[in-house]
């Protein structure tokens, strides 16, 4: 027997699998500690009651033979696709088919699952700093991979590459640097793919957070982008699913090499269907009490997003992101890298951040901070830090 040696060429250890043994280590030396954390990308808030009410009749259904639910299609039920049809695409102009669609139980499964329909030798271009599944997923199948640093000298907007490059993952709103790409800039990666037989991966997990008009919540509001573009969705963050699990994905049937029919097949041999459940709870965050009720929740956060980058300004950091996003890019002070910083932060003030380093080269010399706190528990974060500076 003899193992897939790309998985030795994945660094040892998850990035947040660090991070909780350094705060384990700490809470061991000071057990009376109160540990905030800002650092790891989970939600605080609950389930909004439109959510709650449509998983009570769900489960109800779920207990009566007439009703019950056993495997369902793989690609997602027709309900749930045609309500993304119709208020994620339709709603904004773009013409999106529901056999386009592909429900699953979450945009990481599918970000890293998906990278199994291009060939091994296939040139992948990551930016950097960088989510770390696309990397990592590709890692294990034996791909090179192009880094496309993002800093604030480009204003984390990444270069086109000079090399030949046949995939790019882009994320915006960009996790982690909270940053977003304006329609022109998306459109310069779409017209790169078009004319150099590339497709591009956009992880758009976080578009609900756009508060700017201007700002694409989806790469198919750029002309052409059905020809070379994936896209993938979350309900995570937007309506607190990290532990429903749903989310979906959008194989466009027009794309230059045919990944459709190739995404369905791969799906049918692979991945049993997403809860009937979960796909019930989605459906009802595009009613209208629960379309209000996301909304609250996201503007929750933002609001923390808002204060925190206020305040970590006034106390003269440098800020990116957290404008269009929950995420915010911290420049560290004194020259400090970002492991540095951590550790000052989790011994000084008690708080948890996550190192910019571990997404990343790129990230070195930055920590990434999320609204997805309590307001009680990140304004005392903020009071913390600033009392220690
Ligand atoms: N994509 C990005 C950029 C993320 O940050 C995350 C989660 O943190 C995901 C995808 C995965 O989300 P989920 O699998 O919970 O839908």
């Amino acid at each position: 027997m003899k193992i897939n040696d790309n998985y030795l060429n994945l660094s040892s250890n998850y990035l947040f699998a660090d991070i909780a043994k350094r705060v384990r280590a700490f809470k061991a030396q000071s057990p009376k500690a109160d540990v905030i954390s800002l650092g790891i990308g989970d939600v605080t808030q609950p389930l909004c009651p439109a959510v709650v009410e449509a998983l009570h009749k769900a489960a109800d259904e779920m207990g009566t033979a007439a009703t019950f639910h056993g495997y369902g299609p793989e690609q997602g039920y027709d309900f749930l696709r045609n309500a993304i049809v119709e208020h994620v695409f339709r709603a904004r102009g773009m013409s999106i088919d529901a056999d386009e669609i592909f429900v699953s139980d979450g945009a990481k499964s599918d970000t890293g699952n998906f990278q199994e329909l291009l060939s091994t030798d296939s040139v992948v271009a990551v930016t950097d700093p960088v989510y770390p599944v696309y990397v990592d997923s590709n890692l294990m199948a034996g791909r090179s991979i192009v880094k496309l640093p993002c800093t604030a000298e480009n204003g984390f907007v990444p270069e086109l590459p000079r090399q030949h490059v046949d995939v790019i993952y882009l994320c915006y709103p960009n996790n982690p640097t909270g940053t977003t790409l304006t329609k022109e800039q998306l459109k310069k990666w779409v017209d790169y793919a078009l004319s150099n037989d590339a497709l591009i991966f956009y992880d758009a997990a976080y578009e609900a957070f756009i508060q700017n008009d201007d700002i694409p919540h989806s790469i198919y509001e750029i002309p052409g982008a059905k020809r070379c573009a994936v896209e993938f969705h979350s309900y995570s963050k937007t309506a607190g699913f990290t532990g429903v699990r749903c989310g979906f994905t959008v194989v466009p049937k027009d794309l230059q090499i045919s990944l459709n029919p190739l995404w369905n097949r791969r799906q049918t041999t692979k991945f049993n269907g997403t809860s009937y459940l979960s796909q019930r709870a989605a459906e009802a965050i595009y009613s209208p009490e629960g379309k209000k009720q996301v909304r609250a929740t996201i503007q929750y956060y933002m609001k923390n997003a808002c204060v925190m980058r206020e305040e970590l300004t006034d106390m003269n950091f440098k800020v990116y992101g957290g404008a269009d996003s929950p995420y915010l890019w911290v420049r560290t002070p004194n020259s400090m890298t970002s492991w540095e910083f951590f550790d000052w932060m989790l011994h000084s003030a008690h708080v948890v951040c996550t190192p910019g380093a571990g997404f990343g080269p790129s990230g070195e010399g930055y920590v990434r901070l999320t609204a997805f706190g309590t307001h009680e528990k990140t304004e005392e974060a903020l009071h913390r830090i600033d009392k220690k500076l």
